[in-house]
């Protein structure tokens, strides 16, 4: 099988660090070191972002629930990487509203003055003061909710991002700032000299190419994968993580017919459900269920589904049924297993990170939230450093831009590349049919397929409608309809043959099934921590 993008890099070369998982700590390590003037090289089993972190629920966010547990330092640090997200990467991350509708005045209280110390825990990263609404305010901002026993509502506001394509823009960053990057490229084992780890061993997904690659200190970034790699060093190695699963559904952004956020605090299992406009859609979750077992494409469980839109239709007007769910999607939160006092509960298992070192020359990274993916990095590659002798620099990715980012922001669908805006543009003056919709009620075209092709590492059909454009995210069914089209062009542009081409859509489709709800509705909860 061929690549539409052949790595060209040297087994011999001797990398300061080895970065193990391509998704927004790996990614964020990786720029880190790179920018620091490190030599780094990534490695990513699929494709970028394929885990966790395109499967978030978009928010760029202090945490409003763990200031609600008292976890004051947690929020602080996360307000702050909010506001240098918002600074470096803003073609990517707006600022959103959100609202908490209140049906008691205690409510209305507490709510106001836990959001007015969110926003003083903000400091000079503020993005604006909580309020309170009344219930005609709030009914005139968001149409969709229950109007019956409403007091009125308390608006704060956080971040919202589209959590993939950072991963690409991050990953197109470090590699301006010096890193290798290989996606597609899977760990099979670890080098080791004595108790000491000096590189690993990988093998192409895509070709079959095995190689080896040898440095000074090898980061397992893996997310809830780290055990696995863990377990390479040292069969007998314990759990350091505890998956936990959290589901969405898309419906049509009818149901709440708004521009703001909801935000209901208190679910009847004590979490908190957001349900935020997302791509011209509604994005609503999530849950928390602990799993026993992990992989990349884990499945909604019914109960969860069924939680979610129970919860959704007690607030709002118009109840969503099944049939109006477009897409659904499962991510694995990489928490910290519990040590012992922590309890069992996942929602008790702290959502801060760990870092640790197993054995010299392996450090493990995992836990934490996208919010603080920098943070997270920065942290790493100091300890890198010390840990492996390596030459001390600063780190300089509090002000860095990230690739895309630009002063002016506007509002057209293409504005979402940034700066790339312009180059896309470019390839439709040159030849106009590339200009054309892919899909009738969607705007994509065939001049960012092949834009993805060339310039995001893309190198399958998947890659393009799943995170590149998000619609497998947004509405599974018209990503099977568009999938024929986007091999085609793929096809094309590979030189592959009809089988290549065929074969592409047949994975496809068999995924996207998986986000479709009635099919996936078959599920059990054998997977289901006991
Ligand atoms: C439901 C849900 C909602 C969330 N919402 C938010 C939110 O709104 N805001 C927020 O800030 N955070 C949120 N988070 C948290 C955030 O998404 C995660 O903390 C973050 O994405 C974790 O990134 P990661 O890089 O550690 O893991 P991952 O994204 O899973 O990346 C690990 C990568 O390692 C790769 N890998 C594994 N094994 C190997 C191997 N052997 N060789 C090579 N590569 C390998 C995998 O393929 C994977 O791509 C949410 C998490 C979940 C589950």
């Amino acid at each position: 099988m061929k690549r539409l993008h052949q790595p060209d890099i040297a087994e011999n070369t001797n990398w300061d660090l080895i970065i193990i998982g391509g998704g927004a700590t790996g990614l964020g390590t990786a720029l880190d070191a790179a920018s620091r003037g490190l030599k780094t090289l990534l490695v990513e089993q699929s494709d970028y972002a394929k885990g966790t972190s395109s499967r978030s629920t978009k928010l760029v966010h202090g945490g409003v629930r763990y200031l609600a547990q008292g976890d004051i330092g947690l929020v602080r640090h996360a307000l702050k990487e909010r506001g240098l997200l918002q600074q470096n990467a803003n073609h990517l991350v707006n600022k959103e509203e959100f609202l908490i509708p209140c049906y008691d005045w205690f409510s209305v209280a507490k709510y106001l003055t836990g959001l007015t110390l969110y926003d003083w825990l903000a400091g000079k990263y503020s993005f604006g003061k909580s309020k309170y609404f009344s219930k005609k305010e709030t009914l005139a901002m968001m149409p969709g909710i229950k109007a019956e026993g409403l007091k009125g509502s308390i608006r704060y506001y956080d971040g919202k991002f589209d959590d993939a394509r950072l991963a690409i823009n991050i990953a197109q960053t470090a590699i301006e700032k010096g890193a290798s990057l290989l996606n597609y490229t899977k760990v099979t084992a670890l080098l080791k000299n004595g108790e000491t780890v000096t590189g690993i061993e990988t093998e192409d997904a895509i070709t079959g190419t095995v190689a080896k690659y040898i440095g000074k200190v090898v980061i397992n970034a893996t997310g809830v994968f780290v055990d696995d790699i863990l377990k390479m060093n040292n069969p007998n190695s314990k759990k350091m993580v505890r998956p936990s699963q959290g589901v969405h559904v898309v419906l049509d952004k009818s149901f709440l017919n708004s521009e703001s956020a909801l935000m209901i605090p208190k679910t009847s299992d004590g979490r908190v459900l957001f349900a935020v406009p997302w791509h011209e859609h509604l994005l609503v979750g999530t849950t928390d269920t602990p799993l026993d077992e992990h992989n990349l494409e884990p499945r909604a469980l019914k109960e969860e589904v069924d939680f979610i839109m129970g919860t959704a239709a007690s607030y709002f007007n118009r109840k969503p049924l099944e049939k109006d769910i477009l897409s659904v999607f499962s991510g694995l939160r990489p928490l910290a297993a519990p040590t012992n006092g922590e309890g069992n509960s996942t929602k008790e298992i702290s959502r801060d990170h760990k870092l640790i070192v197993s054995t010299k020359g392996l450090i493990t990274i995992t836990g934490g939230k996208w919010t603080t993916y920098r943070r997270m990095a920065e942290e790493t590659v100091n300890l890198a450093i010390t840990h492996a002798g390596l030459e001390p620099k600063a780190c300089v990715t509090k002000n860095l831009s990230i690739h895309g980012s630009q002063a002016i922001k506007g509002d057209h669908y293409l504005d979402i590349y940034g700066s790339d805006r312009s180059k896309i543009e470019a390839l439709i003056v040159q030849n106009p049919s590339l200009g054309v919709k892919l899909i009738p009620n969607f705007p994509y075209t065939e001049a960012e397929v092949l834009w993805f092709a060339r310039n995001e590492m893309a190198e399958t059909v998947e890659d393009i409608l799943s995170r590149r454009f998000r619609i497998l995210f947004i509405d599974a069914q018209t990503a099977k309809d568009m999938a024929p089209k986007v091999a085609s062009i793929l096809a094309k542009e590979l030189s592959a043959d009809e089988n290549w081409e065929q074969n592409q859509i047949e994975t496809f489709n068999k995924l996207a099934d998986g986000y479709i709800y009635q099919a996936t509705n078959k599920i059990t909860d054998t997977a289901l921590a006991h």
